[in-house]
């Protein structure tokens, strides 16, 4: 798989220009891909930083296009949240992601499964029944559930988040708060959300080894996390030495390249495979 399904820049961002006809064009598609089944969903491992075993796994979107190819989620999910469609893609993504969980459970492997979570849907007070009733269906804990949601998305709407979070979290289910540091989130928010997991942007993480001032904020923040009880999460770890070094600074969990980047779910189970007889050697 081409590590440009996991990164890539995004050259124009149609979702700055409200009516291109491009922007159009793509919400109609994907009004259809909707309906059609084109969304997919790929799994990228997230791993314990000292042994390396795999303790779950993040739920990122793609999309089979007809005509287009395999897009990555940069690539529709900022038009997507500019709309009510937004809510009916996370809808699909968390059932693929929750039915993967039980077939890894009926599997015998008791992982955890990471689903994005954007503001619209976070506003919505529907979200804690959809999410419970789709655990249900499929008989899945909701502690192997994590909803991530970026500082902002919570920003965007304090009182509303802090609510709708609560109810999540008393139905067992985890939250993250995703891209950590580079939001607009105050410390006394974070406290109040009640969270569980930290995740470091991965701006921070690329630039760690090269740039004093990232590794500070890196060594901050897992002890900031450490500190409210959280667990941390470096993600967008490209490199071995990265991933030592946040090793000896006491990070919890890596995600990112140097591990593997995102893939479907067959190619998640047998990467998985060979991932842990490999660590048995
Ligand atoms: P994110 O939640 O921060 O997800 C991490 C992104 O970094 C993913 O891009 C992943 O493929 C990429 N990545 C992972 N490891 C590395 C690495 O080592 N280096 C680099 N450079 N990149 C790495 P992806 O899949 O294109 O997703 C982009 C963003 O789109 C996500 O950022 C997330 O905000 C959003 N997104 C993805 N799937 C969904 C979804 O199902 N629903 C919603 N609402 N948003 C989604
Ligand atoms: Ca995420
Ligand atoms: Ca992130
Ligand atoms: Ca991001």
């Amino acid at each position: 798989l081409a590590k440009g399904n996991g990164g890539g820049v995004a050259v124009y961002d149609p979702s700055k220009d409200e009516n291109t006809t491009e922007r159009l064009l793509l919400l109609t598609q994907l009004h259809d891909a909707l309906a059609d089944d084109q969304l997919t969903v790929y799994y990228q491992p997230k791993c314990d930083v000292r042994s390396g075993r795999v303790v779950g796994a993040e739920a990122l979107v793609r999309w089979q296009h007809p005509h287009r190819g395999l897009l990555g989620a940069d690539q529709f999910i900022p038009i997507a949240e500019t709309t009510e469609l937004i809510t009916q893609l996370t809808l699909v993504v968390l059932e693929q992601a929750i039915s993967r969980t039980r077939v890894w459970l009926d599997q015998g492997r008791h992982l955890g499964v990471a689903v994005n979570l954007s503001v619209r849907h976070l506003a919505d007070v529907r979200l804690p029944e959809q999410v419970d009733s789709l655990l249900k269906r499929y008989c899945v804990p909701p502690a192997l559930l994590t909803l991530e949601v970026t500082e902002n998305t919570v920003m965007t709407d304090p009182h509303r988040a802090v609510a709708v979070l609560a109810m999540l979290r008393a139905g067992g289910v985890r939250i993250a708060i995703d891209d950590y540091g580079t939001g607009y989130s105050s410390l006394a928010y974070l406290k109040r959300l009640s969270v569980d997991e930290l995740k470091i942007d991965r701006s921070f993480i690329t630039g760690m080894t090269s740039d004093d001032n990232d590794q500070i904020i890196v060594r901050s923040t897992i002890d900031l996390g450490h500190n409210l009880g959280l667990r941390v999460v470096a993600e967008g770890v490209e490199d071995i030495e990265s991933w030592r070094h946040l090793q000896v600074l006491g990070c919890d969990v890596i995600q990112g390249f140097t591990v593997q980047a995102p893939l479907s779910a067959t190619e998640f189970d047998a990467w998985l495979t060979d991932w842990e007889s490999h660590r048995r050697e």
